[in-house]
């Protein structure tokens, strides 16, 4: 019989690399943990018009990239595409918004899906982790978030990535824009479906990455040119209090994002190590989002970095990161009796809060030794017949290479005052 394969465009995490994704998804939380966020959780799935109304009828991830469901019970589901729809159906749900304390700040951490055309850097299961405030308009949130996912990318030690930003304006603003970007791009000569784009979505086509469209988008009417005043003051304040924190950005007057809920502040993290999916974290604000699934005016602001190409951007810039070793003591055992007693010397350990582990099965000395070896633990503790009969155990360093016997009475004791 064949064996399994995992899914085409997805791939397992598996030890050791798998310490790199906890690690990096540590690392982004961190911050946000230090912030006022606090941790949410939401099903994998949802009803699929959350999706088509929150994230927008009209973008690639709607009409193309969803993974939906009929159950047996009829429900239409979707695998979730991204996080923020989710998050907002769920503190709106659970009423976060009226409990008088605004901005309601989140983060998440999970698996997201989206039916691409897979190869490096893009996947149909990968894994975000983002950060959400809802429910109030200000400047000082929009810079916060952008400061805390900088904070984030340099405590890994990234250097080689910078940071997009624009606004797109509000509801006052926007749709003049529209109205104006939509005249120049039906005067240019494109394929029937980006003309279809151009009715539906026309910032959208913006961010057609193929040249013979983006020749020809030279000379388009910019956004900035039509921001309204209030939205032109928010987004100077935003860049002010970026360029306060030390945090450089670019302006990017065609950053649109392919997401149809964001307005005004709309921001990516790029890396330049990642060839063409070399965005490895994005976000920005979303005024209208809670009206169109439903809830109350609720401004909110929010973002989310990719896992995995965060850890593609740190192979790209050579980093390792500093993981220690999980196991600190490896107990080999020469012999059946031998393996009892330290198989309860192990227990011990573990529960004075020491990790440890055991050479499992009947390997002989020399398979044992190797097996500490992997475990890259501090110390190899051995036991055999004769050193027992005398209450001894061999403690080895495994730096060193020195060993020496211990009394297997104080074994615990003598382990953990010489790991502290
Ligand atoms: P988006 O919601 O598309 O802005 O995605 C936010 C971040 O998630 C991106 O910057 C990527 O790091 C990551 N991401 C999105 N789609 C994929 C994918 N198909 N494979 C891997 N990472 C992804």
């Amino acid at each position: 019989m064949s064996t399994f394969k995992a899914p085409k465009g997805t791939y397992d995490l598996t030890p050791p690399d798998s310490a790199k994704y906890l690690a990096v998804r540590e690392a982004i939380a961190a911050p946000l943990k230090n912030s006022g966020y606090g941790y949410i959780e939401t099903p994998g799935f949802e009803n699929v018009e959350l999706f088509s109304r929150g994230v927008g009828e009209s973008t690639d991830i709607v009409t193309k990239e969803m993974y939906t469901l009929t159950t047996k019970g009829g429900d239409h589901l979707a695998l979730r595409p991204e996080g923020t729809a989710s998050v907002l159906r769920a503190a709106l749900e659970a009423n976060l918004h009226k409990a008088g304390n605004l901005p309601v700040k989140l983060w998440y951490s999970g698996s997201y899906y989206r039916y691409e055309r897979p190869q490096k850097g893009r996947y149909r299961h990968f894994s975000q982790v983002g950060a959400e405030a809802i429910g109030t308009e200000d400047p000082a949130l929009d810079a916060e978030l952008i400061i805390l996912a900088d904070q984030a990318y340099r405590a890994l030690g990234l250097r080689q990535f910078r940071i997009l930003l624009n606004s797109l304006g509000d509801k006052e603003c926007r749709p003049l824009y529209r109205d104006a970007l939509q005249a120049f791009l039906r005067g240019l000569d494109l394929d029937e479906e980006t003309a279809r784009r151009i009715e539906i979505n026309p910032l959208r086509v913006l961010d057609d990455k193929r040249a013979e469209v983006q020749k020809q988008l030279v000379g388009a009417p910019l956004l900035r040119d039509y921001l309204c005043d209030a939205c032109k003051a928010y987004h100077e304040e935003v860049r002010a209090l970026l360029t306060t924190a030390a945090v450089a950005y670019e302006d990017d007057e065609k950053l649109v994002r392919g997401l149809d809920y964001y307005t005004r502040t709309t921001f990516e993290f790029v890396h330049d190590g990642l060839g063409s999916q070399s965005a490895v974290g994005g976000g920005g604000r979303y005024d209208g989002l809670s009206e169109m699934i439903g809830g109350p005016a609720l401004p909110s602001v929010g973002w989310a970095l990719g896992v995995d190409r965060t850890v593609l951007a740190l192979e790209a810039e050579g980093i390792t990161l500093d993981i220690p070793s999980t196991t600190a003591v490896f107990a080999v055992p020469l012999g059946e009796e031998a393996k009892r007693v330290l198989f309860a010397v192990v227990t011990r350990l573990r529960r004075s809060g020491v990790a440890a582990d055991l050479s499992y099965g009947s390997k002989g000395l020399k398979a044992a030794m190797k097996a500490a070896n992997r475990s890259q633990a501090r110390f190899a503790l051995v036991a055999g017949e004769r050193d027992l009969a005398e209450g001894l155990l061999q403690l080895k360093d495994m730096e060193s290479g020195e060993q020496e016997p211990i009394a297997l009475d104080s074994v615990v004791e003598t382990l953990t005052s010489r790991l502290s």
